[in-house]
């Protein structure tokens, strides 16, 4: 298959531009598009045999469910008839956003599209491209991120070019994406409203809203291990990761910089390829092949922009060992750490004991 690349102004379109895509969607097949947090892999979500081939373009496990993208609250009710209070006060504060909410579904949706579960995972993004995609389309779009399965999720078109070229129909380029990870996820389902992912909107931001709020245990930990299973089952898998060994440093910023130091003179002794991932305030003091600044400690929101990009840069330069910095676990903090975690397979060394700790939480 040809995959068409169309480039489209995030700021300055007309409807017309979007009429090649639209008809390739309502016609079941492909479309992958920017959102405000990482590029979707579009499909119809309401037609079973558009989850399939996404499902089969990713390479992704077909129990791993997708999230449908609406443009209005009127498109919410094609997919739920429970919406409870408190859904509809979180969606006026964050819709259109990066938080998506997890509803029992209706008969309209199938179950090609949720993994086989009985809820369905709906997002309003907040993005010009994706709403007029779903507007002029018509088409609720079941849409997860646009990469490879288990790959680092595609923040810029030319990533989503990489894993997906030759397997969908159509990329839509807007440019680079503003948030860089993936929407937080709360299951309304649940009694107290529980964050199944980690993102953007935080506990703290959702309590604010519609008080307390919990978050699944198992994302917390390394939970299989402990004999916690994540209740969105994509959580469960593999992901994010490089191609290239990551370990993450806890401990302080003047210790883990020499223990990097040491652990990567050790690997370039040996002539490995070696890289770190480093921040503003850290990035004159490696020696190593490649030191990449990932953003400031002082703005977390740029340091969830690069991350993405910074392990696929490294996977294209071929570096064999990666090095990394922790970050705070608190507001963004969280969700940087739980994508860092899962790319590095949870090896972090933590500087004080200097063990390789395997540490669980987070
Ligand atoms: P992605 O689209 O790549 O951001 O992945 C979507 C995430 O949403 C995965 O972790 C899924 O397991 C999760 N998800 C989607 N639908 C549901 C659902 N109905 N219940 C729980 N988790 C879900
Ligand atoms: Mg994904």
């Amino acid at each position: 298959m040809k995959t068409k690349v169309k480039q489209v102004n995030r700021d300055n379109f007309s409807r017309s531009e979007f009429e090649e895509a639209s008809e390739i969607l309502r016609s079941g097949g492909l479309v992958a598009f920017p959102t405000e947090t990482v590029y979707g892999l579009g499909g119809d979500g309401l037609l079973s045999s558009a989850a399939e081939k996404i499902y089969a373009a990713k390479g992704r496990p077909s129990d791993n469910p997708l999230i449908i993208h609406i443009s209005s609250m009127d498109d919410l009710t094609q997919l739920t008839d429970e919406v409870s209070e408190k859904a509809n006060r979180l969606a006026d504060a964050f819709w259109p956003g990066p938080l998506t909410m997890i509803f029992q579904k209706n008969d309209k949706v199938p179950y090609g599209t949720t993994g086989g579960l009985d809820t369905v995972a709906v997002r309003m993004p907040n993005h010009p491209i994706a709403l007029e995609l779903i507007r002029t389309s018509g088409v609720l779009i079941a849409a997860p991120s646009a990469n490879t399965s288990g790959r680092p999720s595609p923040t810029k078109a030319e990533h989503v070019v990489e894993d997906l070229d030759g397997k969908i129909d159509m990329i839509i380029d807007g440019g680079e994406v503003g948030i860089g990870i993936e929407s937080t996820i709360v299951d309304l389902t649940s009694e107290i409203p529980t964050i199944l992912r980690p993102g953007y909107i935080t506990k703290e931001m959702l309590e604010e809203v519609i008080g307390e709020v919990a978050i699944d245990q198992a994302i917390l930990t390394k939970g299989v291990k402990d004999g916690l299973k994540p209740k969105a089952p994509g959580m469960k898998y593999k992901h994010y990761a490089p191609k290239g060994d990551l370990t993450l440093y806890k401990g302080l910023q003047s210790e883990v910089v020499d223990e990097i130091n040491k652990d990567a003179a050790k690997k370039r002794a040996q002539n490995y390829k070696v890289g770190v991932i480093a921040t503003e305030e850290t990035k004159e003091m490696y020696d190593a092949d490649y030191v990449m600044c990932i953003g400031s400690r002082n703005d977390e929101e740029s340091i969830a922009r690069h991350l993405y990009g910074i392990l696929r840069e490294f996977d294209h330069l071929e570096v064999k060992y990666i090095y990394g910095e922790c970050f705070s676990k608190n507001n963004l903090g969280q969700a940087i750490m739980n994508r860092l975690l899962k790319a590095a397979g949870y090896h972090v060394v933590d500087v004080s004991g200097r063990e390789r700790c395997d540490k669980d939480e987070i």
